[in-house]
């Protein structure tokens, strides 16, 4: 059933003023009862900043199970425009905290997706680790689902060609996509962009300049491994290379994309 997303940003409002009151109001039903189940509130859709602001919220404080449990104070909504490109939201690493960029309609599955990235950045060293170990058996074993593999594929060749120099832009995806799809070994496709970037990555220049002559694609990650960590607050491991940076990302793609589909089937 698809709720008329007013109609459900009015009970949403409901639900988090009862939250509000509930030291005053015993019989406050607390949140988590208010909000029958996750499916819901992928399945909402906000229509512009306000309304993705409330909604991804209401998604943050579902899903943020971290000890700390401070992302909804980390990350701040703002409107997409020229951050967006091809993509319909993303999120960005800025400083210590992030930010989810929105379009002018954002539904709850899409600010699942982006808030899944907005978590798994703040994973500790181990657990980043054990998310690429699981996720690449996964992908090996046939154990995700082909459509989340292609669009995981789609969203990281989208990243990995945005940190070359726009000079390639026409290129990089070319490159990335016949490496995927030409390789014959049994390799599962996240296996095969690892490999095809390996060599692609350190061979490309990237958009960041070193002061003299320019960087590869390798640099860019490199920078994004900086980035990643300080967001974390976590100093960087010695032996995270951007090679690390770079499957973490890929893998976080197919990570976000297969929880945001579970949300919305509500399975
Ligand atoms: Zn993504």
């Amino acid at each position: 059933m698809r709720f008329p997303a007013t109609g459900a940003l009015v009970l949403l409002f409901a639900a988090t003023s009862a939250s509000a009151q509930v030291t005053l109001v015993t019989n406050a039903p607390p949140r988590v009862d208010a909000i029958p189940n996750d499916a819901w509130l992928c399945r909402q859709v906000a229509r512009d900043l306000d309304e993705g602001t409330l909604l991804g919220h209401a998604i943050l404080a579902r899903y943020d199970l971290a000890p700390a449990h401070d992302l909804i104070d980390r990350i701040q909504f703002r409107r997409g425009d020229r951050h967006l490109g091809e993509a319909i939201a993303a999120f960005a690493v800025e400083g210590t905290g992030g930010v989810i960029y929105v379009s002018d309609s954002t539904d709850g599955g899409t600010l699942l997706h982006e808030a899944t990235h907005a978590m798994m950045l703040r994973l500790t060293p181990d657990e980043a680790v054990q998310e690429i170990t699981r996720v690449m058996a996964a992908d090996s074993a046939g154990d995700i689902d082909a459509d989340i593999v292609d669009l995981a594929r789609r969203s990281f060749t989208l990243s990995f060609t945005a940190s070359a120099d726009p000079e390639l832009w026409g290129l990089v995806p070319m490159v990335l996509t016949s490496a995927a799809f030409s390789d014959n070994s049994t390799a599962g496709t996240l296996a095969r962009l690892v490999h095809a970037t390996d060599s692609a990555a350190v061979q490309l220049q990237g958009n960041v300049s070193k002061g003299w002559g320019r960087a590869t694609i390798a640099d860019a990650y490199d920078d994004a491994a900086a980035a990643h960590w300080r967001y974390a607050g976590v100093p960087r491991p010695a032996w995270w290379t951007w090679r690390d940076e770079r499957t973490f990302r890929l893998i976080g793609e197919a990570a976000a994309y297969d929880r945001a589909k579970r949300c919305v089937a509500g399975s």
